[in-house]
């Protein structure tokens, strides 16, 4: 069987290189070990080039944003979105600008060589973001996602988000997330997001695990799309439903600390930090019990540490967590 490359469209010769954000397609030894698409990673194949040297890829070219109007319009999905989903609203809304990644890593006050983008806020004057032109939707989405909630983070919650200003890298990767999966149903943008390395990774993974923990930010958690997976926790006491929490990816931890449990549980069998739900940037999950007193129990057996399937009831004294998900997209 011939399998033809996803850039160039030669036989890839039994080769078949495969690349994370391009699912569905297998590349050849020539191709993969070309120049990459700025916006995918992916072999960029015969590569459009902007002057600015971003290559892309056919398929990303596909669905370049490379006009003022179509940006704006992007910009009003995603600000839609967060004001109806999110309950995050700008005022008053910033200018957006396409501009080159030369223009863009100038703008900034000490150079940033790596910069994708930015939001420019002075006190006084209008926000103004500038993203690259040329992008495919979906990664320009992301991107003007987080920059839009550094915005609201200006605008909104500057006293509220009192942490330092690497932790609002991760809240407003957090707020593209929620745009990725709830907005555009996009898991591969979602995952690109959950998976980072360095700083945006790490505060995005803190923050995630977070949000169910600090009430003063007043966004609901996304839980309930028709045709997707979320996991969440639905706590019961003595068989009634007493709260139920959607769980982004991260640590929550479950007992009766109110300064460190993300689930908090009134019983006086369960000790202050008593066991954790560890969920994966896939979904997977994992139960383990932080050494309590009277131990934790995984549909009715003894459990230090098990997977957690969706349907399964964690027992902590009288207290019982369904663990189970509602949707989310593929
Ligand atoms: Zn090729
Ligand atoms: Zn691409
Ligand atoms: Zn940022």
């Amino acid at each position: 069987m011939v399998n033809r490359c996803g850039a160039c469209g030669q036989d890839t010769l039994g080769r078949n290189w495969t690349f994370e954000n391009r699912p569905g397609e297998v590349f050849c030894d020539s191709c993969a070990n070309g120049p990459r698409c700025y916006d995918c990673g992916g072999p960029s194949g015969r590569a459009w080039v902007f002057d600015d040297g971003r290559k892309q890829c056919d398929r990303c070219r596909s669905s370049s944003v490379l006009d003022k109007s179509s940006v704006l319009a992007l910009a009003n999905v995603i600000l839609d979105f967060m004001h109806s989903s999110l309950r995050m609203s700008l005022s008053p809304l910033p200018e957006i600008h396409l501009a080159s990644l030369d223009q863009i890593r100038a703008a900034f006050e000490t150079p940033r060589p790596d910069a994708a983008g930015i939001c420019i806020i002075k006190s006084g004057s209008h926000p103004t973001i500038l993203v690259p032109y040329g992008m495919a939707r979906l990664p320009l989405a992301t991107l003007l996602t987080h920059e839009l909630a550094h915005v609201w983070v200006f605008q909104n919650a500057r006293t509220k988000l009192a942490i330092s200003s690497i932790a609002h890298e991760g809240f407003c990767e957090w707020v593209a997330w929620q745009t990725a999966i709830g907005c555009f149903r996009s898991q591969t943008e979602a995952n690109k997001i959950a998976k980072k390395d360095g700083r945006y990774g790490t505060w995005f993974r803190a923050m995630a695990s977070l949000h169910t923990s600090i009430p003063a930010i007043d966004i609901p958690i996304l839980v309930s799309h028709e045709d997707s997976r979320i996991p969440r926790a639905v706590l019961k006491d003595s068989g009634k439903v007493t709260s139920v929490h959607g769980l982004g990816v991260g640590i929550f931890k479950i007992g009766r600390d109110k300064g460190c449990c993300n689930i908090l549980i009134e019983n006086p069998y369960a000790s202050r930090t008593h066991s954790s739900v560890q969920v994966e940037a896939r979904g997977t999950a994992y139960l383990r019990d932080l050494g309590s007193r009277n131990g934790t129990k995984v549909n009715g057996r003894d459990a230090r540490s098990s997977a957690l399937r969706p349907g399964d009831t964690i027992q902590l004294g009288s207290t019982s967590l369904i663990f189970d998900s509602v949707a989310r997209p593929v």
